[in-house]
């Protein structure tokens, strides 16, 4: 008999409030820079010039003490908020068990029962299996992989302002060139990019938006030589855009009908994020295949393919896998999570958030016309911004919005093809006050335009 373990966490308690204490950046996150240039190459830039010492919730800390209400989430991954106790307690007991055995050579409990809880939440009551792997563009690279060994075909069709990943197949599925692409070539082919559905700025139905992406698919592709079409239910990078209405259950239907597995890339939009587990519920969808990734551990890196049995079934034994694919400790976190998502009545919290947020922001396009579009479901909302009285994309103001909101303690993302979208990606755990303090803080970026 070996003692038992008992896992123990010293933190200090993170106020949930927003405090800025130095100028931004403060005097050590200047410190760090430094040393940053010296051994970070260039292409991996930040966002933002501070460095991050501690999170709790829906508050991350700066080495220089200084508090920032995140609207980020380390883009939409820790929904359920920063070192959530469930969470810390799950993966620090995994850590003095075991951290890695690949499941590939011995199995373990904790890679099963997260893909018995993704069959369980993802879309459809048909027998479903999954596979797990380290990332979401791993996700995306091998749920092509299996819809080519199932269907015997090689082309893969996304739409125009995707975003699935930076690696070699994924960048040759994503939309935008800078910086994703540019340079990086050549890609992988049979990659075939079909316009897509963006109310805002084509102005057509469900119905016409999805007859001109079928048309593309028929005519210039040919639905015989397509193993997948990859959609997100909502636009993540992309943008934020949500189709309209009728639009992915059409292309849902041209799939079955021409033998075209149908995946739901949700690594953004899933997990609770929208106020439903995945966000194809809202759209009317039950793809073939669903990611996951983002959201789905607490920000341990785990991903999910989950798919119809059949289909999952079609690769030869050993043709899945990775060396950290379903680590041990990155399961036990994605186990806490599904368990406090149900616990503790998330989906609700991903409404609450909406209720207050989407309101707010369609009160401030009432009263600034830079904003040209606000959209989103749950806690994944946004606003489009454009010059003035014309749809014309304003990444400037953008910039502006993001520098003076992190001056002033409020951490927004960007996102969008020219890269003037603001995109709100709250944890659940934020509270109704830190959510309207941070959109007076927007408001006052907005005036200072
Ligand atoms: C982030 C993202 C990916 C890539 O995930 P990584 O873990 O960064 O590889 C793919 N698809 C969507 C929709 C994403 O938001």
């Amino acid at each position: 008999m070996t003692e038992t373990l008992v896992p123990t966490v010293n933190r200090l308690p993170i106020a949930q409030e927003r405090r800025i204490v130095t100028p931004i950046p403060g005097p050590k996150s200047q410190a760090l820079q430094k040393r940053r240039l010296a051994v970070i190459p260039a292409g991996v830039s930040s966002a933002q010039p501070f460095f991050i010492e501690r999170a709790h919730g829906a508050i991350v800390v700066d080495v220089d003490g200084n508090q920032f209400i995140d609207l980020g989430a380390g883009i939409g991954v820790m929904t359920i908020g920063h070192t959530d106790d469930a969470v810390v307690a799950a993966a620090s007991a995994q850590l003095a068990e075991f951290t890695h055995v690949v499941f590939t050579v011995t199995p373990y409990e904790g890679y099963v029962r997260v893909a018995e809880l993704l069959a369980e939440h993802t879309p459809g009551d048909f027998p479903k299996k999954t596979v797990l792997l380290n990332s979401g563009a791993e996700a995306v690279e091998n749920a092509v992989k299996i819809a080519r060994k199932y269907t015997g075909r090689s082309g893969v069709a996304v739409l125009d302002h995707a975003y699935h990943g930076r690696t070699n197949l994924t960048m040759a599925m994503t939309h935008k060139a800078m910086p994703y692409k540019l340079g990086f070539g050549p890609f992988a082919s049979d990659v075939y990019h079909a316009p897509n559905s963006y109310p805002f700025r084509d102005g057509l139905s469900g119905t016409d938006a999805a007859a001109r992406t079928i048309a593309y698919l028929d005519k210039v592709v040919g639905a015989s030589d397509l193993a997948c079409l990859v959609v997100e239910p909502i636009q993540g990078e992309g943008g934020f855009v949500v189709p309209a209405d009728g639009y992915l259950p059409a292309l849902q239907e041209w799939c079955r009908a021409n033998g075209v597995v149908f995946i739901a890339d949700e690594i953004q939009s899933g997990m609770a994020r929208t106020g439903r587990y995945f966000a194809s519920e809202h759209s009317g969808i039950v793809p073939d295949v669903v990611l996951s990734a983002k959201g789905i551990a607490g920000g341990l890196p785990i991903a999910g393919v989950t798919g119809r049995a059949e289909i999952m079934d079609a690769s030869h034994p050993g043709g899945l896998g990775g060396t950290f694919a379903g680590n041990p400790v990155a399961a036990a976190a994605a186990i806490a999570v599904f368990h406090e998502i149900e616990s503790r009545g998330l989906l609700a919290e991903a409404e609450r958030i909406e209720a207050i947020l989407l309101p707010a922001l369609l009160g401030l396009k009432a009263r600034y016309d830079v904003i040209g579009d606000v959209r989103g479901r749950g806690a994944m909302l946004a606003m489009e911004l454009v010059l003035p009285g014309t749809s014309e994309p304003n990444p400037g103001a953008v910039a502006a919005i993001t520098a003076y909101a992190a001056q002033n303690g409020v951490l927004l993302l960007n996102a969008g093809t020219w890269g003037n979208v603001i995109r709100f990606l709250p944890s659940l755990a934020i509270s109704d006050d830190l959510l309207r303090e941070a959109i007076t803080v927007i408001d006052d970026a907005l005036a200072a335009l």
